[in-house]
């Protein structure tokens, strides 16, 4: 605040009773989160401007033009609950996939694999299974994938990591398509599963509704490429097109240090075309294209929409999750790289980016929120169900009280990414956090809440919705 009042030459004392004014309490040498900073400086006539904010602009995107579109592949994500056989089935689509006129199936892990189906129609998988990596990179902001397979073994029940999927997908505003796994089990019962999904609002199209399943065997292999069919038909209806001719951007699936070759990332490559030769810049690394792979250990010249490849000549390893640009020169990318470490460093305090309930009260006093996320985990069904009832009865005109994920258990890591990706707050009723939830939720600054007393629950989401909660000691 002190800072801030040198640089528009006005007293500490003016900037904090702004504050004030905002509902506020700020001292002398708080740092003030850039949202806050912007609305005081223009209280006295100043505009604010980020380096950040500045950084990222000068990373311009061409403009699509409709008929420089054309059709890109699905980019799938499989989800489901641990031992319902993900990984089976990713290693099943691995090996049976050959791309005409190619011997052997993929042998590289690379982080994302493309498979073409006999029509000729491709598909590409993020090979990391699983919720927690599919919101980890979208807690980073990374918006890959767009179909979720949930993978649910007929031989057991819908499970708490099941539901999990769901929600996560669902946040994420991404189409599912259910594989019913282990069909071949004598003790497979797949009704029982879609049974179970229409008891969640879930009616998959044998049970009437529009959600598409399909009854497989990962391990034989029974109905895999009805389902992929399946997904091929839910893309479709998605119209997944972009842009193959303008210089590459997307997202960087994984990255390691390789002792003979360097830095190896590997990047789904969402909209233009990657080429040999091109300067990257991927987080904070940059570098020339040296070299490209496929997931078949082929070496590329060129990567376009929805291709996965590994590259080889980025100065360090990006994070998953990392968006990838292409630049003119290397100068250029360097620079910016080096920008991005050096604002990190700077950045000793990291602005707010998730959620607190003060924050929430704040927001509304200020008009600027529309939507309260809310993930909410009890001991018993019945508290669950109880709160669900009341949080959304406190829906009003202006706020929109949602309920992103419900269920009975301890609050967990995934809950804590879910909500760090959603700008959700958690809400515990007589659970606590387990595990790193807690260390996490620290450091994300995700808001976890716990009450063992239903109308303390209420009364605090209230109080934060009129923008008048007493901050938590
Ligand atoms: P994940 O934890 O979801 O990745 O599950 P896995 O793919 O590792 O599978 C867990 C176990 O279930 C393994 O022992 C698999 O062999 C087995 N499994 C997976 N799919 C099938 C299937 O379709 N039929 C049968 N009988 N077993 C399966």
């Amino acid at each position: 605040a002190s800072e801030m009042a040198t640089m528009m030459d006005v007293s500490v004392t003016q900037i904090i009773s702004a504050c004030m004014s905002l509902g506020m309490m700020v001292t002398m040498n708080q740092r003030l989160d850039a949202e806050t900073l912007s609305i005081v400086a223009d209280e006295f006539g100043y505009k604010v401007e980020f380096i950040t904010a500045d950084i990222e602009e000068s990373i311009t995107e061409v403009e699509d033009k409709p008929e420089d579109l054309v059709d890109r592949a699905p980019i799938v994500t499989v989800m489901g609950h641990v031992d319902h056989g993900k990984t089976s089935l990713l290693d099943y689509i691995r090996k049976e996939n050959v791309i005409a006129g190619e011997s052997g199936g993929i042998t590289q892990h690379i982080g994302a694999y493309g498979v073409k189906l006999d029509n000729g129609q491709k598909i590409a998988f993020l090979d990391t299974p699983g919720h927690e990596a599919f919101t980890a990179m979208r807690a980073r902001g990374a918006q890959v994938t767009d179909i979720a397979i949930i993978v649910a073994a007929a031989d057991d029940d819908i499970m708490p990591q099941t539901k999990e999927a769901i929600a996560h997908a669902q946040a994420a505003g991404v189409p599912i398509v259910f594989a019913i796994n282990k069909i071949d089990k004598p003790t497979a019962n797949p009704e029982k599963i879609k049974e179970g999904l229409a008891q969640m609002n879930l009616l998959v199209e044998d049970w009437g509704g529009k959600i598409q399943s399909h009854d497989i065997s990962a391990k034989v292999g029974t109905g895999v490429k009805e389902l992929l069919e399946k997904v091929l038909l839910e893309a479709e209806l998605l119209e997944l097109k972009a842009n193959p001719n303008k210089p590459a951007v997307g997202t960087v699936v994984e990255a390691f240090l390789d002792k003979g070759r360097g830095y190896v990332s590997t990047v789904l490559v969402q909209a233009g075309t990657l080429r040999v030769g091109d300067y990257v810049l991927a987080g904070k690394s940059s570098g020339k294209v040296k070299a490209m792979q496929d997931e078949r250990g082929n070496d590329v010249a060129a990567a376009g929409p929805s291709t996965p490849v590994s590259i080889l000549g980025l100065d360090g390893a990006p994070q998953a999750g990392d968006k990838f640009n292409v630049f003119e020169d290397e100068r250029e990318a360097k620079q910016i790289a080096s920008k991005r470490t050096q604002l990190q460093r700077e950045q000793d305090v990291r602005t707010t980016k998730s959620l607190t309930l003060d924050e929430i009260g704040r927001r509304i006093a200020l008009g600027t929120f529309k939507e309260l996320n809310i993930i909410l985990k009890g001991d018993v069904d019945g508290s669950v169900e109880a709160l669900t009832d009341s949080f959304q009865k406190l829906s009003t005109e202006e706020i929109q009280v949602n309920i992103i994920h419900k269920g009975v258990g301890a609050i967990t890591e995934s809950d804590v990414l879910l909500a760090t990706a959603s700008d959700a707050i958690i809400i515990g009723f007589n659970v606590r956090p387990v595990g790193n939830a807690r260390s996490i939720a620290d450091q994300e600054e995700v808001d976890i809440r716990t009450y063992s007393i239903i109308y303390d629950a209420i009364n605090d989401l209230k109080d934060a919705m009129e923008g008048m909660l007493s901050p938590e000691l």
